[in-house]
């Protein structure tokens, strides 16, 4: 199948499909680039006839859907949009133009509850690992008074305190830049967004899983608070401007 399309204005091709595919990849083509075989009644921008890769480690605008590195786009309410973009998106908002808003669907609070429930299960696991030092401690230190050493029983509770502290952190950042999910959130189909869109970063990720304590330590009101919000936002999502929703 040979394909037509429009650069600077005017016409270019015949090209082959792997070349037109070539074109897109190489950013010659753009989304908004005209497009025409033999048999379509009009031209077409390429994006509303194929899937645009964006290229890795890239934001997608999310008027065009053209891959851009994230300081190029700008971030607005409901996502980014690059340079070119931004004026229509910005009209489009002021419409009220709900689709802008995207069809996501947030994540409640028990299926929260219960993709947290999973990753307990996975770093209590790691957990476990950390109190084997005091456990030897304890060991040898048996039911002789004469043999307790309190601060190297002290110190390696201590050690296992901190290191389950820090290996959850990890886990739950590690996934969060890499994956855009923890393992329990993957399994029931969740994923963590940023409001603005764009990648998670280690220190966002970080921030989040500390905010997230913070939510543990009011009582877990602060995930409560998602039960009553519109967005289903915990408290750490409101501190790190996130949501949680379905989808890949
Ligand atoms: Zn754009």
């Amino acid at each position: 199948m040979t394909w037509y399309y429009v650069l600077n204005g005017q016409q270019a091709g015949p090209v082959e499909d792997s070349e037109l595919q070539g074109l897109a990849a190489s950013g010659a083509i753009v989304g908004e680039t005209l497009v025409w075989r033999a048999g379509m009644p009009n031209w077409a921008q390429f994006r509303t006839l194929f899937q645009m890769a964006p290229p890795p480690g890239a934001v997608r605008c999310m008027q065009c859907g053209n891959g851009f590195a994230e300081e190029q786009t700008i971030p607005l309410s409901y996502g980014r949009a690059c340079a070119t973009c931004k004026p229509i998106v910005l009209q489009r908002i002021r419409e009220g133009d709900v689709s802008v808003r995207g069809n996501q669907r947030y994540a409640g609070f028990w299926i929260r509850v219960v993709a947290r429930m999973i990753d307990g299960v996975i770093t209590s696991m790691a957990g476990y690992i950390f109190q084997i030092p005091m456990l030897v401690v304890m060991t040898t230190m048996g039911n002789d008074p004469a043999k307790a050493n309190f601060w190297l029983f002290g110190s390696t509770a201590a050690f296992a305190i901190i290191m389950s502290i820090v290996a959850a952190g990890y886990y739950e950042a590690w996934f969060l830049v890499k994956k855009g999910a923890t393992p329990g959130k993957m399994i029931l189909g969740l994923k963590v967004v940023r409001a603005r869109g764009g990648e998670f970063r280690w220190g966002l990720a970080w921030g989040r899983y500390f905010a997230h304590m913070l939510s543990s330590l009011t009582m877990y009101v602060g995930f409560l608070m998602a039960a009553w919000d519109e967005e289903k936002r915990t408290l750490h999502d409101r501190i790190c401007d996130t949501r949680v929703v379905f989808g890949s």
